[in-house]
């Protein structure tokens, strides 16, 4: 969070003013005043505005932990420099502003037109939305948020179900989310009708699609589908719909398409979208290494869906997805430093991938620089006079319940490396509330949900323990979560001890890309192999035998400090004569979000352990 607060933000900025972004806006603006400008030239992209939204919307996520009046400043004249593009009843769309005859090809000739296809003039609003919510809540101001309303209020003119509107889907979805936190943050309910009216329009005729998710209503949807970022914005807009209207309609299709995303779609990175075609999901169990698609984008939107889940239901298993997620597909999305971004997250490379500075379709680094400022948000959350604790790292949290009571709570923990978690309670006035500690999936012998994967033995380690002012309390959990129902006072601590020794995961004999392999797992970090670590660069003809010994050691000074794992293993290859040959050598892996940044090499999450896993050189 910090690398992304000093480096990432102001690095992305510069790339959307060097990329031509902010002179999207400032040309609009010039249009707009009646200004004869010579360069008509359309955006790369027609959804090159999202951009700066959600650069925009991480650096407001950072000023509510850390205030920097020089961003501040920043996001005050960026927020005036988009305010001057809004045409004046609230449109918002540089390309058509800028040359209303000459748009860029996919926009279409006319406002909407092309929005079921290819305009993105929807996606563009949801992305302000989405800023515009998060610059209001971190900083109270109203500047950007009243340029979101403003269009927020053309689309309700202009969208909905009267004859007189128009009957459009979302072509790229977000707008639906984007309307469900405008609904938040004003109380509004055309806001939160506009984003169901987007929802039920959705395939209900026909033409549509399942890249698109288009093809029946979502309502009707039982499997993730299409476009993967599509589909994750899509399930976290039902999920919000669903939460916010109770209409048990939604609530039960969102459960569907969730048991099978996790249940046969699911990376054990916690990424979605197997299929480089169409940067899709796959069909069930379809999940490739080497090509796995995984967008850095649809992971982000998978955080986003089960964090939405989780606050619908209450329960953990949620939270396990999104920690899966978080440590490991998501992390993976940018360098340690802070300025290169993988769009695909493959769990398999020959040597072919690095990450690069930015893209012309720059929306994954846009991604990782809202998603991981706006972290604080998913560690706690609060219902009644209850507080549930879903992740953890040392930081304090102040947290008020519905009677009004205050509480502070402070995490000390060297979370993920290690599971010892101490939790310090304050209260403003001794009083009776509850603190739902989660136990995370992976320490109660289950990989994920659903029985995708599962861990090749049982741990033979300690168990997972927790105490309460030094006694230990027995581990009652439910819904994922151990409940501790009391009267509390300043200066109680709770100790949660989650063991974590290294664990070999295997996959349902039904994912035919991990037969004969296993993964390794620590805590809620998985790991790989990557070719620095080990003998003559090469990773996938590794064999890794199941009675192996394996050790985990914390090294400081690689990769800004990760846990690794060291054992012996046997490289393996054919001989002249074409048999195998089996060298035993010393074997090392790191966590995979931490891979790609000391050069291209080879690198597998998935290693044999036996002769039929190997992939001969
Ligand atoms: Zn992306």
């Amino acid at each position: 969070m910090e690398t992304n607060r000093l480096v990432t933000i102001p690095y992305a900025f510069g790339k959307c003013e060097s990329s031509g972004r902010m002179y999207n806006f400032a040309r609009a603006a010039a249009v707009l005043r009646g200004e004869n400008i010579s360069d008509r030239k359309a955006p790369g992209f027609p959804f090159d505005d999202t951009d700066p939204y959600k650069v925009l919307e991480g650096a407001s996520y950072a000023l509510a932990v850390q205030p920097d009046p020089k961003m501040s400043a920043y996001l005050d004249r960026l927020i005036a420099l988009i305010a001057s593009a809004q045409e004046p009843d609230g449109y918002l769309y540089t390309t058509r502003t800028i040359d209303p005859r000459h748009p860029h090809p996919w926009s279409g000739s006319a406002r909407w037109v092309n929005e079921q296809d290819s305009s993105h003039e929807l996606y563009d609003a949801g992305h302000l939305f989405e800023a515009a919510a998060a610059h209001y809540q971190a900083t109270g101001k109203t500047n950007l948020l009243h340029v979101a309303l403003k269009e927020a209020d053309l689309l309700c003119k202009t969208f909905g179900p009267a004859t007189n509107q128009l009957h459009y889907w979302p072509g790229h979805e977000i707008v639906e989310m984007g309307l469900a936190k405008l609904y938040r943050v004003t109380g509004e309910q055309r806001y939160l009708a506009l984003a169901k009216y987007f929802l039920d329009v959705r395939g209900s005729r026909p033409g549509g699609d399942d890249y698109h998710q288009s093809r029946i209503p979502p309502v009707d949807q039982t499997e993730a589908v299409g476009h993967a970022v599509r589909a994750g914005y899509l399930y976290s807009g039902m999920a919000d719909v669903a939460a916010l209207t109770g209409d048990k309609d939604y609530v039960r299709a969102i459960d569907t398409i969730w048991e099978n995303c996790v249940g046969k779609k699911l990376y054990i990175t916690g990424g979605v979208g197997a299929r480089p075609d169409g940067e899709a999901f796959g069909s069930n169990y379809e999940l490739p290494n080497l090509t796995a698609y995984n967008e850095t984008c649809a992971a982000v939107a998978n955080d986003f869906w089960n964090e939405r889940l989780f606050l619908l239901h209450g329960d953990a298993k949620y939270a396990d997805v999104l920690e899966r997620t978080l440590y490991n597909g998501l992390l993976a999305g940018v360098s340690l430093d802070g300025t290169r971004f993988f769009y695909p997250n493959p769990l398999e490379s020959a040597g072919d991938y690095e990450r690069s500075p930015w893209f012309g379709c720059a929306c994954c680094p846009g991604n990782i620089t809202r998603f991981l400022p706006s972290l604080p948000g998913y560690f706690y959350a609060q219902q009644h006079d209850g507080i549930f604790v879903n992740l953890f790292a040392s930081g304090t949290a102040d947290i008020t319940l519905d009677n009004g009571r205050k509480v502070v709570l402070t995490q000390e923990t060297r979370y993920p490396w290690d599971g010892a978690i101490k939790m310090v309670v304050a209260t403003d006035k001794k009083s009776r509330f509850s603190i739902a500690v989660r136990i995370p999936g992976w320490a109660r012998n289950e990989v994920v949900p659903g029985g995708l994967y599962h861990f090749m033995a049982a741990a033979t380690n300690e168990p997972v323990t927790l105490k309460l002012n030094g006694e230990t309390v027995p581990l009652k959990i439910e819904k994922g979560y151990a409940i501790l129902n009391r009267r509390w006072k300043t200066g109680d601590v709770i100790e949660l001890n989650l063991p974590m020794p290294v664990r070999r995961v295997v996959a349902s004999e039904n994912v035919k890309a991990d037969a004969g392999r296993v993964a390794l797992q620590r805590g809620p970090v998985v790991f790989c192999a990557e070719w620095p670590d080990n003998p003559d660069g090469k990773v996938r003809n590794l064999m890794l035998p199941d009675e192996q010994l394996l050790a985990a050691t914390f090294e400081p000074s690689l990769l800004n400090g990760v846990e690794t794992i060291k054992g012996r293993a046997f490289n393996v290859s054919k001989n002249a004569g074409g048999s195998l040959t089996k060298t035993e050598q010393d074997f090392k892996a790191i966590p995979y979000f931490a891979w790609a940044n000391r050069g291209r090499g080879e690198m597998s999450v998935w290693i044999a352990d036996s002769e039929t896993g190997v992939r001969l050189p």
